[in-house]
C-alpha cells in the first residue's frame, strides 16, 4: 500500500490521479489532498477519499471549507505553509505535485526534504529551479518520477540502460491546437480556438503552452534535468497523432520509442506504482487502427516560443525562470483577453531580453527572478493594453 498526497487535486491531473487511486483501492491510498480554490470539488474529494488533511492555497475560501466539511475530522491549512505542510505529511510516501507555475516550486523542495519520492507534474518546478530540486532530491534520496507523458516515456525506455549510453532524446509533440494554420492566422486566435486541443485533454494553462509549443520548450528543460541530457541533445519533433511519446537514440544509433493510447492516467499510475505495474482501467493501443505514424520538425517561424525556449536553456541560471513566470502572467491575460494570442511570445522575448541572468544553483535568486518576471510581463500587458 503506498499513501499519496496530491497538491492540486482539483485540477486536471489531480482529479487523474484520484481515478487512479480509485481504480486500485488494495495498492494506493490518500494522504492529503490541496486545491487553489475549487472548494465544492476538494469537499467531495475529501467526502470519497478521506484524506487527514488538506490545503486551500487561497486562504478566503478556507472558512467556506472548513463549514462543508465540518466534522470529517480532516485538518485544513491554508496558504504557501498550508500546501507545504501537506507535501510533508508523515504517513505519505510519495507526492504528485501537480501545481500550476511557480507555485509549485517550494511544495517540491518541501517533500524532498521531509524525504518524500516526488511525481512531478508541476514541469515549472524543474525548469525554474530544476538545479536546486534534482541537487536537493539526490541529497535526500529520493526519486524524481516523471508525470508528464513524454518524460514518462524516456524514463521507462532508459530503465536498466546506462545513461552515458544515450546519445539523443525525441520528445513528441501533438502540434498543439492551431497546428493547421499560419503564423499570421495563429496571432489573432481567441482563448476559446486555442484551448481546444485535439488529442490531450488538460488544464487551461498547459493547453495554451502547448499552443505556442512552449510547453515542449518546458519539456525540454524538464527532461535535460530528470535525465542529465544537454538541451542541445534533446530534440522536438510533431507527431500529431499523440500515440508515439519519445524516441530514445543511444550511442550505438538504436532507437527505442514508446507508444501508448494519449491518456495521462498510464504516466500518473506508472508514477505512483513505479518500478511495480498494474493493470490500467484504460482503452488498449490498437495499431492497426492508429495506422500511419508521421513525424516533422517545428517550424520556429509559427512556434516562436519553442525557440526562445532553447535560447533561454542556453542562457541558463535564471533565464528559464524568468521565461516561466512571464509566461504565466501572459497566458492569464490571454486568457482573460487582456492581450493577444501573438502577444504572449513579444511579451515573452521582450521579458528574456530585459533579465538580468543570475545563477539558478539557490532557491532565493529563483524566487527572486521569478518575482521580477512577473512584475516585468504585467507591465508590459499593461503597455498593450493602454495602447488598444
Ligand atoms: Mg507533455
Amino acid at each position: 500500500m503506498k499513501r499519496v498526497s496530491i497538491l492540486g487535486s482539483t485540477g486536471s491531473v489531480g482529479r487523474s490521479c484520484l481515478e487512479v487511486v480509485r481504480a486500485h483501492p488494495g495498492a494506493l491510498r490518500v494522504a492529503g489532498l490541496s486545491t487553489h480554490r475549487s472548494i465544492e470539488v476538494l469537499a467531495r474529494q475529501v467526502k470519497e477519499f478521506e484524506p487527514r488533511v488538506v490545503a486551500v492555497a487561497d486562504e478566503a475560501v478556507a472558512p467556506a471549507l472548513r463549514e462543508m466539511i465540518g466534522g470529517a475530522g480532516v485538518e485544513v491549512a491554508t496558504g504557501g505553509p498550508g500546501l507545504e505542510e501537506v507535501a510533508r505529511l508523515d504517513e505519505a510516501d510519495i507526492v504528485l505535485n501537480a501545481l500550476v507555475g511557480s507555485a509549485g516550486i517550494m511544495p517540491s523542495l518541501a517533500a524532498i526534504r521531509a524525504g518524500k519520492h516526488l511525481a512531478i507534474a508541476n514541469k515549472e518546478c524543474l525548469v525554474a529551479a530544476g538545479e536546486v530540486i534534482t541537487r536537493e532530491a539526490a541529497a535526500a534520496g529520493v526519486n524524481l518520477i516523471p508525470v508528464d507523458s513524454e518524460h514518462s516515456a524516456v524514463f521507462q525506455c532508459l530503465k536498466g540502460e546506462r545513461r552515458s549510453d544515450v546519445d539523443r532524446i525525441t520528445l513528441t509533440a501533438s502540434g498543439g491546437p492551431l497546428k493547421a494554420m499560419t503564423a499570421g492566422e495563429m496571432a489573432g486566435v481567441t482563448a476559446e480556438e486555442a484551448l481546444k486541443h485535439p488529442t490531450w485533454s488538460m488544464g487551461r494553462k498547459v493547453t495554451i503552452d502547448s499552443a505556442t509549443l512552449l510547453n515542449k520548450g518546458f519539456e525540454v528543460m524538464e527532461a535535460h534535468w530528470l535525465f542529465g541530457i544537454p538541451t542541445d541533445r534533446i530534440e522536438v519533433l510533431i507527431e500529431k497523432k499523440s500515440v508515439v511519446h519519445c524516441l530514445v537514440e543511444f550511442v550505438d544509433g538504436v532507437v527505442m520509442a514508446l507508444l501508448s493510447v494519449p491518456d495521462m492516467k498510464l504516466a500518473i499510475q506508472y508514477a505512483l506504482t513505479h518500478p511495480e505495474r498494474l493493470p490500467a482501467p484504460l482503452p488498449r493501443l490498437d495499431p492497426a487502427a492508429v495506422g500511419g505514424i508521421a513525424f516533422e520538425k517545428p517550424d520556429y517561424d509559427r512556434f516562436p516560443c519553442l525557440e526562445l525556449a532553447y535560447h533561454a536553456a542556453g542562457l541558463g541560471g535564471t533565464a528559464p525562470a524568468v521565461l516561466s513566470s512571464a509566461d504565466e502572467v501572459a497566458v492569464e491575460s490571454f486568457l482573460a483577453g487582456e492581450i493577444k494570442f501573438g502577444d504572449i511570445y513579444s511579451i515573452l522575448k521582450e521579458v528574456v531580453a530585459s533579465h538580468r541572468v543570475m545563477a539558478a544553483d539557490d532557491i532565493d535568486p529563483v524566487m527572486r527572478a521569478t518575482a521580477w518576471a512577473r512584475d516585468r510581463a504585467a507591465g508590459l500587458v499593461e503597455e498593450i493594453r493602454r495602447g488598444g
